[in-house]
């Protein structure tokens, strides 16, 4: 297939740890607003003139620093962050909103802040407690909680607005980003894909690390090329997966996938599509902020909320996402040493298999991916089970 035109672009800007638009956006009078963690809703990091920026560290080699403050045995995401805040790689950021979800990455946030790596004049860290079950005492915290420790510190702090009516605007802006993803990730159905699940990772990290006013043009730009693309005479993939777990921030690991025959025809883990590019729905009556976290609470699918009615729902919204994109299987990837998709890896892998009948590949690995030939050995052989139960393509 031709390549899409905006792909080159963006797949330069996401080397950067703080890419051009960003940089852009901070000349112009913007604050930028570090986030960690898909539990602070991300339409409240966005309001005003602020914009988000999930921290990464592309590139990531040596984490020796990292691990000299951490130890070895923490999540590998959270040390490659915190050598990247001790070269420098974040000093723009005026803020880091994190919730109380993930421990290992809280120290990354807390040594990042007692070390005062970021200088900039604003600079300030939160803290906020989120729910680890989905029902209305929970949501009563989780406002109460986005109101203590992002609006109230951002409108202290920077000046932001955050009447109701700026939070509705953020929401549009970001249902905006949800539809345009939504409607280019749809194309992934069909028989012949005319877009790789590599290119639509592409598309959809960058929506998470640049200002959405520079995303919009370019989504809605490659909406309209895919219209009008041809997709490959034949197929190149053997089998179609969804691909579920922890933090993916380098598009590098779905090509891998692609590359050992398996199109990832849906996602969903931190930084994917679903859950986190699905709509916002507002209505007239109610809140508007109970509103947002409402959304959050009751979509997201991170293995933090354990009530048992939420693990059931995460085995079901994979088993729909498998059915809608028809995938052959699922891969469960999870970051060395961490917690959460280490025990939702194991557990959700073997129900899967055993209540739904999916192959199921489950990995752990390292942070940067990069050409790992052992990964690449466990897709091929991955897809060769699938092919031998289910015969080629
Ligand atoms: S997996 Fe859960 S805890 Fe980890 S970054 Fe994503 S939402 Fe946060
Ligand atoms: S991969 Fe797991 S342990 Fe690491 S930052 Fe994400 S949620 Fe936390």
């Amino acid at each position: 297939m031709k390549d899409l035109a905006h792909i080159y672009e963006l797949e330069n800007l996401l080397h950067d740890t703080y890419n051009e638009p960003s940089r852009r956006a901070k000349e112009n009078g913007q604050y930028a607003i570090g986030s960690v963690c898909a539990m602070i809703p991300e339409p409240l990091l966005n309001l005003d003139h602020c914009f988000s920026v999930r921290l990464r560290a592309p590139g990531t080699g040596s984490m020796e620093m990292g691990t000299y403050y951490m130890t070895s045995i923490m999540c590998e995401c959270a040390r490659a962050l915190l050598e990247r805040a001790l070269e420098g790689g974040y000093g723009y950021l005026d803020c880091i909103l994190a919730p109380d979800a993930c421990a290992q990455m809280n120290r990354c946030v807390e040594n990042i802040d007692k070390l005062k790596l970021c200088d900039n004049e604003h600079f300030f860290v939160t803290y906020s407690d989120v729910p680890m079950k989905s029902d209305e005492t929970a949501l009563r915290h989780y406002v109460r909680q986005m109101r203590q420790y992002v609006l109230e510190p951002l409108a202290d702090r920077l000046g932001v607005d955050i009447s109701d009516a700026a939070l509705a605007r953020a929401v549009e802006k970001q249902n905006r980003i949800n539809s345009l993803i939504m409607e280019i990730g749809a194309y992934r159905k069909e028989d012949r894909p005319r877009i790789t699940g590599y290119e639509f990772a592409v598309l959809c990290l960058s929506t998470f690390v640049c200002p959405k006013e520079y995303m919009i043009p370019i989504l809605s730009d490659t909406l309209e090329e895919l219209k009008k693309r041809e997709p490959d005479e034949r197929s190149a993939y053997r089998a179609r997966v969804v691909m579920v777990g922890s933090e993916i921030d380098d598009p590098a690991l779905i090509r891998l996938v692609e590359e050992a025959g398996a199109y990832v025809a849906a996602d969903c883990y931190c930084l994917g599509s679903f859950p986190e590019r699905t709509m916002i729905d507002l209505t007239d009556d109610g809140d508007v902020l109970t509103q947002i976290c409402r959304h959050y609470m009751e979509q997201g699918q991170c293995p933090r909320f354990m009530n048992t009615d939420k693990i059931r729902q995460r085995h079901q919204y994979v088993d729909a996402l498998a059915r809608e994109y028809r995938a052959d299987g699922i891969i469960y990837e999870q970051i060395k040493f961490c917690d959460y998709w280490g025990y939702e890896r194991a557990y959700a892998g073997k129900v899967m298999r055993k209540d739904y009948g999916y192959p199921v590949l489950s990995v752990d690995r390292p942070y940067t991916v990069g050409n790992s030939g052992q990964l690449r050995t466990r897709v091929q052989a991955f897809v060769e089970s699938i092919e031998i139960k289910r015969g080629p393509r």
